[in-house]
């Protein structure tokens, strides 16, 4: 670290794929880049836009015949549904350069001290398939590039749901540490251990959801001593979420951010934040939150 005035943010319009009638707001990348432009101070060339990832580093997580069936459209209707998502080419190229996103936006972190991609977290995909939403594990993919580089990597996952790819993809990798913070409830239901899973029950709102961070992140910076930090700031932990049953507010949520990127600023660690999950009743309240959590993200690590 750092040059500071090297920062960009990492988004690709392409993000914004019609599913039809789905809870997935695929919306919300371009809504949030517009609020940032018209409130956050940002100008257009702020924003850098990812291409399609490359073969060679995709199959450094995942095997090739599953590339293979997503490049050419050929999932089974088993595999279709186990993703959740209407299979389409647009869906495919929005993978595969959200995936190069996240690598991107975590050179821009190692530059600079923060790297904040619109998009990514896509923590269900697993090495030979995808689901829940997810067909590639970007920052998985993104994290296997660090380690190679030298780098010890720590992977906050706050979205609502368990990281159980990104989790199986890790196991036994002692390069890597997944810390997952979750409802115990929901799915997936099988949740292959990560390093540390918080697995909280059903209601949970601020106060035990922050101290839960407050009381075992600290420690594993200590402990584990990471060279990275990938921050998954879901927004689907928010009690008026549809597919979640947490409870936390919005103004719990910027104490989150506050927490995470404070400690990355105090130990000095790069750290690049993807958006996961948010599911909000009200498309205003996922937008609010993820904006939020940039300019926290801009003001504590590059003190703009
Ligand atoms: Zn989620």
């Amino acid at each position: 670290m750092s040059d500071k005035s090297d920062f960009k943010i990492v988004y690709s319009p392409k993000y914004e794929v019609d599913i039809g009638g789905h809870v997935f707001p695929t919306a919300k990348y371009r809504l949030i880049r517009e609020r940032l432009l018209e409130k956050g101070g940002l100008a257009l060339d702020d924003f850098i836009e990812p291409l399609p990832v490359t073969a060679e580093d995709l199959s450094l997580v995942h095997t090739n015949e599953y590339i293979d069936k997503i490049k050419n459209g050929t999932l089974t209707l088993q595999e279709e549904l186990m993703l959740e998502l209407p299979f389409s080419f647009g869906i495919r190229d929005s993978f595969l350069i959200c995936v190069n996103g996240t690598i991107m936006a975590s050179q821009v972190a190692r530059r600079t001290g923060l790297g904040i991609h619109l998009g990514g977290g896509f923590h269900h995909a697993f090495p030979d398939h995808g689901e829940g939403f997810c067909i590639f594990n970007d920052v998985a993919v993104a994290a296997k590039k660090l380690i190679l580089g030298g780098k010890k990597t720590l992977i906050i996952d706050c979205d609502l749901h368990q990281g159980n790819g990104t989790a199986a993809i890790f196991a036994g990798e002692k390069r890597v540490f997944t810390f997952s913070i979750h409802q115990l409830n929901n799915y997936p239901f099988i949740k292959p251990p990560s390093d540390m899973d918080i697995n909280l029950e059903d209601g949970v709102s601020d106060v035990k959801y922050l101290k839960s961070l407050s009381d075992n992140l600290p420690r594993i910076f200590d402990t584990f001593r990471p060279d990275f930090v990938f921050y998954l700031a879901g927004s689907d932990p928010y009690q008026k979420d549809q597919l979640g049953g947490l409870r936390l507010t919005i103004d719990g949520f910027g104490r989150r951010d506050k927490l995470i990127f404070g400690l990355c600023a105090t130990n000095k660690k790069p750290v690049c934040v993807v958006l996961a999950g948010g599911y909000a009743l009200n498309l205003e309240d996922t937008i609010a939150i993820h904006y939020n959590t940039c300019m926290a993200g801009m003001k504590i690590c590059l003190g703009r």
